[in-house]
């Protein structure tokens, strides 16, 4: 099992998650993060969490 979720306090709006991973990474109008589905396929969970590495906010939270 994993979760997923984005602070978005913290995020700036970097997009870097996003370019890694648009499948559970999702983009506001103002480009800020958010998750519409904090349950992560096994399949896109090295992606994802490769998305929360290159956070430069640490805006990302996994749950493993
Ligand atoms: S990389 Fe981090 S700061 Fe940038 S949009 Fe994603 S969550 Fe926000």
């Amino acid at each position: 099992m994993m979760k997923v979720s984005v602070n978005r306090e913290k995020c700036q709006g970097h997009n870097r998650c996003y370019m890694i991973c648009p499948q559970v990474y999702k983009v506001d109008a103002d480009t800020y993060a958010y998750i519409e589905e904090e349950d992560v396929p096994e399949a896109l969970r090295d992606q994802v969490r490769r998305g929360a590495e290159v956070c430069p906010e640490k805006a990302i939270t996994l749950i493993e």
